[in-house]
């Protein structure tokens, strides 16, 4: 048993997507977002757990992964394509029944031409200059969109996970000033919003890193756990060292774990040398580096030689792990790669 273990705790995912459900309020429905294949935790599974527990409405980044969803949910859920209608999209939105999110003139004209009278959205540019039609085009095309009837328009904050940053009244302002009074569902808030409150909750809120137990959503419940095995502990003594580069030497004679797990796992050689794997709540330092396959763990401490670590778990969560790599829990979720067994719960 060579490879690591990615454990999904399903009914942990299903009571994440609940509990902001619950947040957004009554007349607001929370679609879920399973963009990167379920932010790394398996599009299909993760998909069918969000659809028993409640959601309806689902968000993909392209069309192939929203061929990919269709399949996994059937024919009811609506399934929103966030990169809009890009060229050769054409075919999967109709066959599929994807809901293209506009983002340009372009997009408008080609879904235009290509499906008239099928479904689609757009995503309006309220300052993250990032996706979506600046107010002065929107402006240009309104009554013609609007004469087409979207399902939806949209836009998406650049700092929600700052509650008190100034620019989330100021894109809300700006939003409003594109979208009051139209006759058209709206949406605005991803996880971050969802928390922001009411007035940033619309009719349509779109969840993502909180289902799966990310930050800024505090109260989620860990959906992840990574659980890796040992190939072999070995006895050094003091003065020798460990891994590529020299880069750990022994001051005392230790014992060292080596694990089947590394970079080409998704597991940043940015950790090295600081986080912790876990036998059960023992936590056991990295030392060395971080190699493709290979992580060396001290169990000096240990009396016994365990069967496998955990690098993700309750005591080192995802955020945790990211704050120790310098980078963000959406980074370390979506690099857990191909390679894993995915085992779900629930
Ligand atoms: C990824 C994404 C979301 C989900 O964001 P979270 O912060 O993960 O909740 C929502 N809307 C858009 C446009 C996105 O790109």
């Amino acid at each position: 048993m060579g490879t690591s273990i990615l454990h999904i705790d399903l009914t942990a995912l299903a009571d994440n997507w609940r509990a902001l459900d619950r947040r957004s309020g009554t007349g607001t429905e929370t679609a879920a977002v399973v963009k990167a294949n379920a932010y790394g935790l398996g599009l299909g599974k993760a998909a069918r757990a969000l659809q028993k527990a409640g959601a309806n409405s689902f968000f993909v980044a392209t069309a192939e992964e929203g061929v990919e969803l269709r399949q996994a949910v059937g024919p009811s859920p609506w399934i929103g394509v966030l990169g809009g209608h890009m060229a050769g999209d054409t075919d999967m939105m109709a066959d599929m029944a994807l809901v293209p999110m506009l983002n340009s003139l372009d997009q408008i004209t080609r879904h235009f031409e290509a499906l008239p009278g099928a479904g689609f959205g757009i995503q309006l540019d309220s300052g993250m200059n990032r996706l979506g039609l600046e107010p002065s085009e929107w402006d240009a095309v309104r009554d013609l969109v609007m004469k087409a009837k979207p399902d939806l328009l949209m836009s998406h904050l650049a700092c929600a996970d700052e509650p008190d940053h100034p620019m989330n009244e100021q894109q809300r302002t700006a939003f409003c000033a594109m979208t009051d009074g139209l006759p058209v569902r709206r949406s605005l808030a991803a996880t971050g919003g969802v928390l922001l409150g009411p007035a940033y909750h619309f009719d349509v809120v779109r969840a993502g890193i909180g289902m799966y137990g990310g930050l800024p959503f505090e109260e989620a419940r860990p959906v992840v756990r990574v659980e890796c095995p040992v190939i072999q502990a070995r006895d050094v003594a003091a003065g020798e060292t460990v891994g590529y580069g020299n880069t750990w030497t022994a001051e005392a004679p230790a014992r060292i774990a080596t694990v089947s797990a590394g970079y080409g796992d998704g597991i940043t050689r940015h950790i090295s040398g600081k986080a912790m794997m876990f036998d059960g709540t023992t936590p056991c330092p990295l030392v060395g580096r971080v190699s493709m396959d290979l992580i060396t763990v001290d169990i000096t401490h240990l009396d016994h030689v365990p069967r496998s670590l955990d690098l993700l778990c309750a005591h080192q969560t995802v955020d945790d792990l990211a704050q120790i790599a310098g980078t963000i829990g959406y980074e370390i979720l979506t690099s857990l790669g191909r390679r894993y067994q995915r085992r779900y719960l629930g």
